[in-house]
């Protein structure tokens, strides 16, 4: 976070606290322990103490926690916290009570006795604050509870954390969010409160709207994120190009790698591991008490390297975090955005490094396609995957692209990301483009089908291999008028081609087709600037496999696919909400 503590007392400093009640710094003081409020935690903080709405878009780790917890504790009554991790929950809970807070919770792990004494402490006044999972609050009898809360006691403040959970197409929908609009504004002189580390411009809008909080205050924290660097490099052989990162610029330090499956989870920890790396593995499928040491292992030793997928990470709260690595392409700038963030949150310097490849745009495509959904959501999903490809191959300063994409341009580069300390050269790449886009519709008009990028390379290329034989592709009269590129700088043009909508993946065989921008870059309308790719294999000699992206994609992208399906069952199963998106 860049900006400082605003100056201004706040209201409660200088007004005599009345009897009964204590200003918000002093409890910050004596209940949390803090110096003081960090970032725009104040303003937040103000605005609920003296009954106002709010809506707060922080990064992850800016301490939104706080921005509810404070409030809860000088009104009166009991703070709700909805919270849509029971894990999470839990922490949070443990967490406050470890500091004197009358903390409890309220969600399917409890037995009806349990529940029905928070429902007594409730109705007694003796709870400061209740973290509520969202289905609860769907209910009928934890409605009415809560109205004779408000009646009696009193509900000090209405928080909804994770509160981009209700936007329906963003990547973390919970059914069970739509459900609390119209508790909002139910209880009468109660502050709501909508905290989320979300904060693209449209998830913002729409859970301002989706919870009438037009009128709230709004506090969209900084998301820059100085002391992180961001590098996104060529995936070549991502092992050995992760452990050259390892070695040479973070031996012994905390970090965390994410990987999409578990398979791969495992053999890159294991692998690590052999290589003298202190990796340990966590995903959803590890016998629980595994994954709790592991997790444990990491916070409290030094030098851990956790290789996860992303069931890992909320709230993991560990300080000095030195790099976040991935080894395959996050789904969303959203998502990437959050992993990283978990880089550097002491302030340090951190890296936050990324090796994507073709084969991941082709298994993104292919899980999209195949992701249970309407229409409308996959175009979501494929917009939010796109603009992540646009990261990863943009000539520009990659921070200020994420800035541009979170809502708060600047016209400044960053100086410190991989774009800005190599400036990316760019050269002409209409002739490439046209060549590969001619490949593929003549064989579209010819053959009447479509190919996958490795057989339209070697067709490119003139190389006659058995399949291309086969298909007789070498009568072609596009064969061979590729072939001034390496397989290597084919795939780089592919991406890049992709990722500017100029071709696209077809369908979830990975065939090839024209993307929206095909037809103009054609007739040559449209111009297209490429990027040389900086980083040139530095591991292995000579020729190296020669299709990777066509060989071992259907078995990879069906196992990756149904990981990713069960992982998400899991998660659905453990916080109580129905599998409604698979992935
Ligand atoms: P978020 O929900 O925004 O990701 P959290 O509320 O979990 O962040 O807070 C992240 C960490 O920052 C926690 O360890 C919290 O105790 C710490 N923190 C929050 N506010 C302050 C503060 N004013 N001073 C010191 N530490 C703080
Ligand atoms: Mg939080």
């Amino acid at each position: 976070m860049s900006e400082g503590t605003t100056s201004l007392p706040a209201v409660t400093d200088v007004l005599p606290s009345p009897a009964g009640t204590s200003s918000a710094l002093e409890v910050l003081h004596r209940v949390f322990g803090y110096e003081s409020f960090r970032g725009r935690q104040q303003e937040v903080v103000d605005a609920v103490v003296a009954g106002g709405d709010a809506v707060v878009l922080m990064p992850t780790g800016a301490g939104k926690s706080l921005c509810y917890q404070v409030p809860a504790l000088v009104r009166r009554g009991v703070g709700l916290v909805v919270s849509p991790l029971i894990a999470l929950m839990h922490d949070q809970v443990d967490a406050l009570r470890a500091v004197g807070v009358r903390a409890e919770f309220l969600n399917s792990t409890q037995s009806p006795d349990e529940r029905a004494e928070v429902e007594r402490a409730l109705l007694a006044g003796d709870v400061d604050l209740v973290y509520i999972a969202p289905e609860r609050l769907s209910g009928g009898s934890v409605r009415s509870l809560l109205d004779r809360v408000a009646a009696g006691p009193g509900i000090s403040v209405f928080a909804i954390d994770e509160a981009h959970c209700v936007s329906q197409w963003g990547h973390d929908f919970r059914p069970d969010y739509l459900a609390l609009a119209d508790l909002v504004g139910r209880w009468q002189g109660v502050p709501t409160m909508a905290l989320t580390a979300t904060a693209t411009e449209a998830t913002h809008r729409e859970l301002t709207a989706r919870l009438h909080l037009e009128g709230a205050t709004h506090v969209v924290a900084s998301f820059d994120r100085p002391n992180i660097q961001y590098r996104i490099v060529p995936k070549d052989d991502p092992k050995q190009q992760l452990l050259k990162l390892i070695r040479e610029e973070h031996r012994g330090d905390a970090g965390i790698v994410y990987a999409l499956s578990r398979n791969s989870v495992e053999q890159t920890a294991t692998w690590l591991a052999e290589h003298g790396v202190d990796a340990i593995p966590y995903h959803a499928g590890l016998d629980p008490r595994i994954r709790a040491a592991n997790q444990s292992r990491f916070l409290r030793d030094d030098g851990v390297v956790v290789v996860a997928t992303i069931a890992f990470g909320m709230g993991i709260d560990k300080p000095d975090v030195r790099f976040v690595a991935h080894i395959d392409v996050p789904k969303s700038v959203e998502g990437y955005y959050q992993e990283t963030g978990r880089a550097g949150r002491d302030g340090l310097p951190s890296t936050a490094w990324l090796a994507y490849g073709l084969q991941d745009v082709v298994q993104q495509r292919r899980f999209i396609d195949q992701s249970v959904g309407d229409a409308a959501h996959k175009r979501k999903q494929s917009a939010n995957l796109d603009a992540m490809l646009a990261l990863c191959e943009t000539v520009g300063c990659r921070r200020r692209m994420l800035l541009a994409y979170f809502g708060q341009p600047t016209d400044q580069d960053c100086g410190n990301c991989d774009t800005c300390l190599n400036p990316v050269e760019t050269w002409d790449g209409l002739v490439p483009a046209q060549k590969l886009l001619s490949t593929i519709v003549r064989l579209q008009r010819e053959r009447n089908q479509r190919f996958g990028a490795g057989q339209i390379v070697d067709i490119l290329r003139g190389k006659r291999t058995p399949r291309v034989e086969q298909h007789r592709h070498d009568e072609l009269s596009v064969f061979g008028i590729g072939a001034d590129l390496s397989d290597r700088a084919w795939r780089s043009v592919l991406r890049q081609l992709i990722a500017q909508e100029v071709a696209q993946v077809a369908d979830d065989y990975g065939t090839l087709g024209l993307g929206p921008l095909g037809p103009a870059v054609l007739k040559g309308e449209h111009p297209v600037r490429l990027r040389h790719d900086l980083e040139r294999s530095s591991s292995g000699a000579g020729s190296k496999r020669a299709t990777p992206v066509a060989a071992d994609l259907d078995a990879g992208a069906r196992e990756l696919f149904e990981e990713l399906r069960a992982w998400r069952a899991d998660q659905a199963k453990e916080q109580g909400v129905p599998a409604y998106v698979v992935f």
